[in-house]
């Protein structure tokens, strides 16, 4: 229990214990805990194959599986870490890929989700049900990505559609849906209930607020809800941060740092809420940058052959890496615990 890692736990919480937001604490509702939920979106990518005929759209093996060179940033990456805290992953899973990469590898990691005891609900995104090839040769139209933008019975039929699919590949039926990029509303929730998905979770605020889905609810929606049609809405959560850029943003994992989401967690729990929806991408573990930037060497590993001979001359001045003002400060707030013997 002494270990940095332990220490860096302990000076955040003192940090944020110190700093944040402490609303009066209501009861929980129902004497319930604040449910948190990671949902991940786990989809493929066309890769700007539209586009550029010479292009391939990156399938299942690196979006969904993550698999790369350097090791395996995806699905299984993430279901490592939950089980190894005990917890259990939602993988909203996109079903229509299977007309852009084939059936049987899309069905394959669907089934792996659930083998490992995580959940797969239905995501869609109604541009992936095309013939690649016809709307390259423009033979047919590029199927449109906003799910709101078809009519009722075409909602229902994606939906109808997309669940049959997760059914026959994993044996298990969705009870939950969230639309491509947040862009449906209130018709496909109609189409959930007729198709009997009991849950929507498609609802986003941010979303909302920036034009991007059309739900028109009102009051704006960040708790669990029950909608008019028997649906339950769990909205993904949104936030206000603070400091630079601040402002409302969805609870995205890869866009907010762990004292955000601890401190978000804790208020919400404070405020009587009920669900805490946490949202990110099968794909957000890949690294595509920096894999050949660094490497961990003794000075047994250095060229010192090669620069025997190659190694140029100093520079006149010596270079020197300059961090960001706000790291300086982090540090200086974490010495000014620590002086105090608080860790
Ligand atoms: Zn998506």
């Amino acid at each position: 229990m002494n270990g940095p890692r332990d220490a860096a736990d302990r000076a955040r919480k003192a940090l944020l214990d110190w700093s944040r937001r402490r609303p009066p604490a209501q009861p929980r509702p129902d004497g319930e805990p604040l449910y948190v939920m990671v949902t991940i979106d786990t989809e493929i990518s066309m890769g700007g194959a539209l586009k550029d005929h010479s292009v391939q759209p990156i399938g299942p093996d690196v979006r969904i599986w993550g698999r790369l060179p350097d090791g395996t940033w995806g699905i299984e990456c993430f279901m490592d870490t939950f089980e190894a805290f005990g917890v259990r992953g939602v993988f909203f899973y996109e079903p229509f890929a299977k007309n852009i990469v084939g059936e049987a590898a899309i069905a394959d990691a669907a089934r792996a989700i659930v083998a490992r005891g995580h959940s797969v609900e239905l995501h869609v995104h109604p541009e992936f049900k095309m013939n690649l090839e016809a709307v390259r040769r423009g033979e047919m139209e590029k199927p449109s990505a906003l799910l709101h933008s078809y009519d009722a019975d075409a909602q229902r039929a994606y939906i109808a559609e997309g669940a049959a699919d997760l059914e026959r590949w994993t044996g298990v039926r969705p009870i939950a849906f969230r639309s491509g990029g947040f862009a449906s509303d209130e018709v496909a929730t109609d189409a959930c209930a007729a198709e009997g998905i009991p849950i929507d979770s498609s609802y986003n605020v941010w979303a909302v607020a920036n034009g991007v889905s059309p739900f028109e609810l009102t009051p704006k929606l960040n708790d669990v809800a029950m909608l008019a049609n028997g649906v339950l809405e769990v909205p993904t959560t949104n936030l206000f941060t603070r400091g630079p850029k601040r402002g409302m943003r969805p609870f995205e994992l890869s866009s907010l740092n762990a004292a955000e989401m601890i401190a978000a967690v804790d208020e919400m729990y404070e405020l009587g809420m009920r669900v805490c929806c946490t949202l990110t991408h099968s794909f957000r573990l890949i690294r595509t940058t920096n894999q050949v930037r660094f490497r961990v060497v003794t000075y047994r590993d250095l060229p010192l052959e090669r620069w025997k001979t190659s190694l140029p001359p100093p520079p006149a001045e010596p270079r020197y890496p300059s961090p960001p003002a706000w790291t300086a400060v982090t540090r200086m707030a974490l010495q000014a615990i620590k002086d105090r013997g608080v860790v």
